[in-house]
């Protein structure tokens, strides 16, 4: 019994987590939805290309500015993570594909709110000794910098393919390797046409036998 109230609890936690969410990016990001990527794919001879966008909320768990030196090395490795396309997806064997080319930035207000983040740093040293204005007070600016606080992942790679005409599947690991995502629209751009999947945790790949 206690165990159901507990659970029903969390649920409703998060429930309200989400709906926070929701909102937030309603007001500020017409088309980044917490827990969906998306990645194009095109193919142009032996040529295989990608993008990935994914919310900085799948693939870290957060989107502000990193605050602790816990949430910096979680951005790092997230970083070099995202850098080895495996870490996304595996391409069939037979296709021979070799990366060419692989890079990762994000996206978002890190750059202008890590000045910031110094000079809340040197406030909040000042007034340590006075608790509850300090709290009072950094919840106020977490409001107001709210609606910044969006990132993104953005990542870049390129294949060579020895044999293009055997890319027959694609799996993701993306959903294993980063708890966050929920889902990917996929697009795949080949000689033959444009297709759109959509790929989840329950459903991490895509069949490309007759668009090859
Ligand atoms: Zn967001």
């Amino acid at each position: 019994m206690r165990f159901w109230m507990s659970l029903a609890a969390g649920f409703g936690l998060a429930a309200a987590v989400t709906g926070v969410g929701q909102a937030e990016e309603h007001r500020q990001l017409g088309a980044h939805v917490h827990g969906r990527g998306t990645l194009n794919i095109a193919l142009e001879g032996s040529r295989l290309s990608m993008e990935l966008e994914a919310p900085g909320a799948d693939i870290v768990g957060f989107e502000h500015a990193p605050s602790t030196p816990e949430q910096k090395s979680t951005l790092e490795k997230a970083e070099k993570k995202l850098k080895a396309p495996q870490t996304v997806l595996q391409l069939p064997a037979a296709a021979g594909c070799s990366v060419t080319d692989a890079k990762v930035t994000i996206e978002g207000e890190h750059g202008g709110n890590d000045a910031d983040d110094h000079d809340h740093g040197a406030e909040d040293h000042d007034h340590e000794h006075e608790a509850a204005d300090h709290d009072h007070d950094h919840d106020a600016a977490d409001q107001d910098h709210a609606g910044h606080q969006h990132s993104a992942f953005h990542a870049e790679y390129a294949f060579d393919c020895k044999s293009p005409a055997s890319l027959t599947t694609i799996v993701f690991d993306y959903f294993k390797n980063f708890a966050g995502a929920q889902k990917l629209d996929v697009t795949v751009v080949t000689p033959k046409g444009q297709n759109s999947f959509e790929v989840s945790r329950d459903k991490p790949r895509i069949d490309l036998g007759g668009i090859i």
